[in-house]
């Protein structure tokens, strides 16, 4: 049953145990100071270290943290998109589990819901990640507007707001790989972006390695944009003309080397797509869920 005044907060979490007992009580303070009702979603995302039990230990405190328990590792967005699915709020929060996105700033978020916007967006202000994490952001921030044709400045703080009419439109999307950020960005009809704080991970480590986070970029531009496949396209057209020309002058090999790598290249970016086409044509489920512990179970 949705409740009009219901904020839900929604969170991923894996192997993120020395980090939860902190969150949970910034957080639990936070929400609770708002004077409006509330529900926490926690996803464990098939965590190994003991985050379920803790998390289980939280609720007893406070019945209002929900579980939704994997029963593997599905990825972080994944376990999100469970969250909103079983999100009962009109307004929805998403939020990291390590900290680094501070439950303080959560009013801040509401209060711009309220005022009617659909989608808050948010940009880490100073952000405490390593140089190269914070120069390849803005590198593929670049990219993927240009790609995309959004504007926003930081796709990947995940701290961030939308309306229930906004979860409902991105509940209804199937598809396997996605990007929350860029998906609500798609339909939200009265966007902003605001800057937000940023914390160091002091606990625990990234769950991202570089190999894991260059596949999120492809998820990221596979689900949201046919423009590398067009460029292959016109990088064809360009080459055969150049060949052509090349020809009529007798100049030979030297272009060979780089025509292979042109054609290696076009054709991972082909099978990017076709590989998320399999995925979606396999009609896997996206998660499983082993048990939701709510209410007093
Ligand atoms: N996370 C998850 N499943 C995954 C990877 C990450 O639920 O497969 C969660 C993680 O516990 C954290 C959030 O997603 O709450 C962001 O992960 P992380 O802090 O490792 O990413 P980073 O801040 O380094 O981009
Ligand atoms: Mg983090």
């Amino acid at each position: 049953m949705l409740n009009d005044n219901m904020i839900s907060i929604v969170i991923p979490v894996y192997n993120e145990e020395e980090n939860l007992p902190e969150l949970f009580r910034r957080l639990f303070s936070v929400m609770e100071n708002l004077n409006r009702p509330y529900e926490i979603i926690a996803i464990n995302d098939g965590s190994k270290d003991s985050s379920l039990p803790i998390m289980l230990q939280e609720r007893k405190r406070n019945p209002k943290l929900r579980v939704i328990d994997f029963n593997g590792n599905f990825g972080q967005h994944t376990a999100i998109i469970a969250g909103f699915k079983s999100s009962r709020g009109n307004q929805i929060i998403t939020l990291d589990a390590d900290l680094q996105n501070p439950p303080e700033e959560i009013p801040r978020i509401t209060e711009l819901l309220d005022s009617g916007h659909d989608v808050v967006g948010t940009i880490r202000k100073k952000r405490k990640d390593s140089i190269f994490r914070r120069y390849a952001s803005k590198l593929i921030n670049r990219i993927m507007n240009k790609v995309t044709g959004f504007s926003l400045h930081d796709y990947g703080c995940m701290l961030r707001g939308y309306s229930r009419g906004i979860i409902d439109i991105i509940n209804e999307c199937g598809e396997v790989s996605t990007f929350i950020p860029a998906l609500a960005q798609k339909f939200a009809v009265n966007p902003v972006e605001i800057e937000v704080s940023h914390e160091a991970r002091t606990r625990g480590e990234s769950k991202y390695s570089l190999f894991r986070l260059i596949r999120l970029q492809f998820d990221l531009m596979t689900a949201f944009s046919l423009f590398p496949l067009q460029m292959i396209t016109i990088l064809g057209m360009m080459i055969f003309g150049a060949g052509v020309i090349l020809a009529a002058f007798g100049v030979g090999h030297a272009v060979n080397f780089l025509l292979a790598g042109i054609i290696v290249t076009s054709t991972g970016i082909t099978g990017e797509y076709t590989g998320r086409i399999y995925q979606e044509v396999r009609k896997r489920p996206r998660y499983v869920i082993r048990k939701i512990y709510e209410g007093d179970k």
